[in-house]
Formats: structure tokens, sequence, C-alpha cells
């Protein structure tokens, strides 16, 4: 599956650690700055949404930076990086999933840290559009 540590230097070796440590393999890894397009591109789900620009150009967070692209592997994978994320809004993950990355490191809901792709439609859409060269859930 396709996860990204959003542009966060300062606690991306720890986000990593923290993701082997919870038993994922990293079978690929590629830092890339995102550029406008690109962010609208990897969102394009959300485009209907009322959140979208400000997804997308929210302190220029989303391109402040490299995100760190990275296909893991681990059985229940979808589900399993889900629960390791914990809830979109990181308030709502220190109350409820204390542990969890967001809970950890997300600032605010436009600051979420990690993505996970949510099903295997769009895990298959983002590896292509982000690695091009390999195809692979
Ligand atoms: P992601 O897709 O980044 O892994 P997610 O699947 O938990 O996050 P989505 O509903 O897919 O949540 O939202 C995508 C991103 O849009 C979130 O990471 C968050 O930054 C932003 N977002 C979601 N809901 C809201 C909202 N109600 N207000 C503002 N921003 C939001
Ligand atoms: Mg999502």
């Amino acid at each position: 599956m396709l996860a990204v540590i959003k542009p966060d230097t300062q606690h991306k070796e720890e986000i990593l650690e923290e993701i082997r440590g919870r038993g994922f393999t990293i079978s690929r890894l590629k830092d890339t700055v995102l550029s406008r397009e690109m962010a609208e591109e990897f969102y394009r789900e959300h485009r209907d949404k009322p959140f979208f620009s400000q997804l997308i150009n929210h302190g220029l967070f989303l391109r402040s930076g490299p995100c760190t692209m990275m296909v893991l592997t681990k059985d229940n994978m979808l589900e399993e990086w889900r629960a390791s994320m914990g809830p979109t809004d990181p308030s709502e993950a220190r109350q409820a999933a204390p542990g969890s990355l967001r809970a950890c490191f997300a600032k605010e809901i436009l600051e979420t840290a990690v993505h996970g792709s949510s099903n295997t439609q769009h895990t298959h859409q983002k590896i292509q559009f982000l690695f091009r060269d390999i195809s692979t859930e």
C-alpha cells in the first residue's frame, strides 16, 4: 500500500522508526517535493470537498518540503496503517488513540503528519502516479 510522511524533517526519522517498529516493511521509499498540480492530483478524490483548497494551500504545508513516499507491506495493511495513523483530527487522535502517529506528530487537521491510501484503487492510482516505474499493491 502507499503511505506518506508529510513534510516534517524534524520527525521523519522518528516516524520511520515507528513504522518499522509496528511491523511494516518499507519496500520503496522516495522523497518528493510536490508542486501545486501534483498535490491537487494526489488528493483528487477530495476535489469537491469544502476543505480542498485549504488542504492544498494551507500555509503551503504540503509543499513546504519533501514528502516521504513509501510502499508498505504487512498483513492486513490498509486497516493496520489506518490504526497506526489514528483519526484524521489530531485532537481526536490524542483522545481516542494516544499512541498513534497523528496523536504524536500531527499539529492540526490540515497538518496530519501522515497519509495512507484508503483502498486498493487509490493504492494503485497513487503508486502509479508517484512511482511510475512499478505496479504493486
Ligand atoms: P489522508 O487521506 O491524508 O491519509 P484521512 O484519510 O484520515 O487523511 P481524509 O478524509 O482522506 O482523511 O482527508 C484528507 C486530508 O484532508 C486530511 O489529511 C486532512 O488534512 C484534510 N481534512 C480532512 N477532513 C477535513 C476537514 N473537515 N477540515 C479540514 N481538513 C480536512
Ligand atoms: Mg484519505
